[in-house]
């Protein structure tokens, strides 16, 4: 056996996987078909539920980097129609990490890899899993190096965390049954100005905007440089309806300022986007995390709308949790022969979180974002403005979002994995 755990894929589900591995002793190697770290700014909001599981395993030393790097965010304002803004207090969450803490994927990768170097794990960028092929005590892997030959990797256990098009998937013949939701998403980060007049609405609050001309979606990003950027750096996410550019159409920041500001029903001014970008939602997920030796995790797992910040989580805590249960299992023995309890308690967990999130971010979708016509209507002016007004159900809402009671309910599986 060459490794205990090989983990094929460095995103933030691969990595915490490494980290977590790393911190309890178990020998893995991390590799990724990427010539390095990815920059990119993808996922934004970490929740409370994630932040509190990072802290059981590796100390609140880890969240404390996260939210120095990142920005707290305590509010979250709906723009429904024309009506006055609805603003909801993110600050009754039951935890420390009573926000949303918005802090671009790149740094959290960031701060995930340095998390497991300080366990002398590292990734091995430019190597790409080929193939694979198990039997009763490990799986064989073709592991394609920087140079384009193939070295034969064995391992106890592999774990694909590789994202949407994992091949770890394909190479297990797992399905990934779903499909895609209509309309066009576009994505920038930019400098804003909310323009003149409206000032007032600030830098320190996620905002939803759904209007007759579409939604959109605001959140505030800690500028690292205000002399270049301006004081607003921000990310918005557009779903523009009825003018939508065609699929083939290019998207300036002329075009994207036109549609933001439709959809906004504001002056915006928007300037320098770092990243301007367009793309599609699908709602996927596979039957079995487990297949033998072989297990899925995070993306390569379960693929969902964006709406309400949970894909990056759930992989995290998908990590934490199947980090876990190997430690267990390989505690059992070398090739943890007896481990066949413990190690599909990872599915038993996991797979009814992946089908909760699909199930709430599909419902958050249909009826926030892609409601269209006299429904959408009835929706902004009167269903959402009073689920969003009752108490009761707005903590219940900002509570299933934060991960808190998923994450709680696993932490004993966390801790004792430390033990
Ligand atoms: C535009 C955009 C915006 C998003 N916004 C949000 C958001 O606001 N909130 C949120 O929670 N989520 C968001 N997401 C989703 C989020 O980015 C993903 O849920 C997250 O990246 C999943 O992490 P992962 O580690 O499972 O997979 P990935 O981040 O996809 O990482 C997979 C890794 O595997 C590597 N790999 C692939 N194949 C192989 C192979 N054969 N061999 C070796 N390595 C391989 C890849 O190079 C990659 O580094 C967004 C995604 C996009 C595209």
């Amino acid at each position: 056996m060459d490794v205990a755990v090989l983990v094929v894929g460095a995103g933030p589900t691969g990595l915490a996987l490494a980290a977590m591995l790393g911190r309890t002793g178990v020998p893995v190697r991390v590799i990724d078909k990427a010539v390095g770290r990815s920059q990119q700014s993808k996922a934004l909001g970490v929740h409370a539920g994630t932040l509190e599981a990072l802290s059981d395993v590796f100390g609140v030393g880890l969240p404390a980097r996260m939210v120095a790097t990142g920005q707290p965010v305590r509010a979250v304002h709906f723009h429904l129609g024309d009506r006055q803004p609805i603003a909801v207090d993110l600050g009754g969450l039951p935890s420390p990490y009573n926000f949303v803490l918005v802090l671009p994927q790149g740094e959290t990768e960031r701060l995930l890899a340095e998390q497991a170097a300080a366990f002398n794990v590292a990734v091995d960028w430019n190597h790409e899993l080929a193939a694979l092929r198990q039997d009763g005590d490990g799986v064989q892997c073709e592991v394609r190096r920087p140079d384009g030959g193939i070295e034969l990797v064995r391992a106890a256990y592999v774990v694909g965390c590789d994202g949407a098009h994992s091949e770890v998937r394909h190479q297990v013949g797992a399905g990934f049954a779903g499909g895609s939701y209509p309309g066009t998403f576009l994505l920038a980060d930019v400098s804003l100005d909310w323009g003149p007049g409206y000032g007032d609405l600030g830098h320190d609050s996620v905002r939803f905007f759904s209007t007759e001309a579409g939604a959109m979606a605001f959140f505030p990003l800690k500028d690292p440089d205000q002399a270049t950027l301006g004081p607003t750096l921000c990310r918005l996410v557009l779903i523009p309806k009825g003018d939508a550019p065609a699929a083939e159409a290019e998207v300036d920041l002329a075009v994207f300022t036109t549609l933001a500001r439709a959809v906004s029903g504001l002056p915006l001014v928007l300037e320098e986007a770092a990243w301007l970008t367009r793309f599609t939602i699908h709602h996927r997920m596979v039957k079995r995390l487990r297949h033998g030796r072989v297990f899925l995790a995070g993306d390569a797992a379960h693929i969902h709308s964006a709406a309400g910040g949970q894909g990056m989580n759930t992989g995290i805590q998908d990590a934490l949790n199947l980090g876990a249960r190997l430690t267990e299992a390989l505690r059992r023995g070398p090739r943890g022969r007896k481990d066949e309890g413990v190690l599909d308690r990872y599915a038993q967990d996991r797979l009814p979180v992946a089908r909760g999130v699909l199930r709430g971010t599909d419902l958050i979708s249909r009826v926030g974002l892609l409601a269209d016509g006299w429904w959408g209507r009835l929706l902004r002016r009167h269903i959402l403005p009073l689920v969003i007004g009752t108490p009761f159900l707005r903590r219940r809402i900002a509570l299933t979002l934060s991960q808190l009671p998923v994450s709680r309910q696993e932490r004993p599986v966390r801790l004792a994995a430390l033990d």
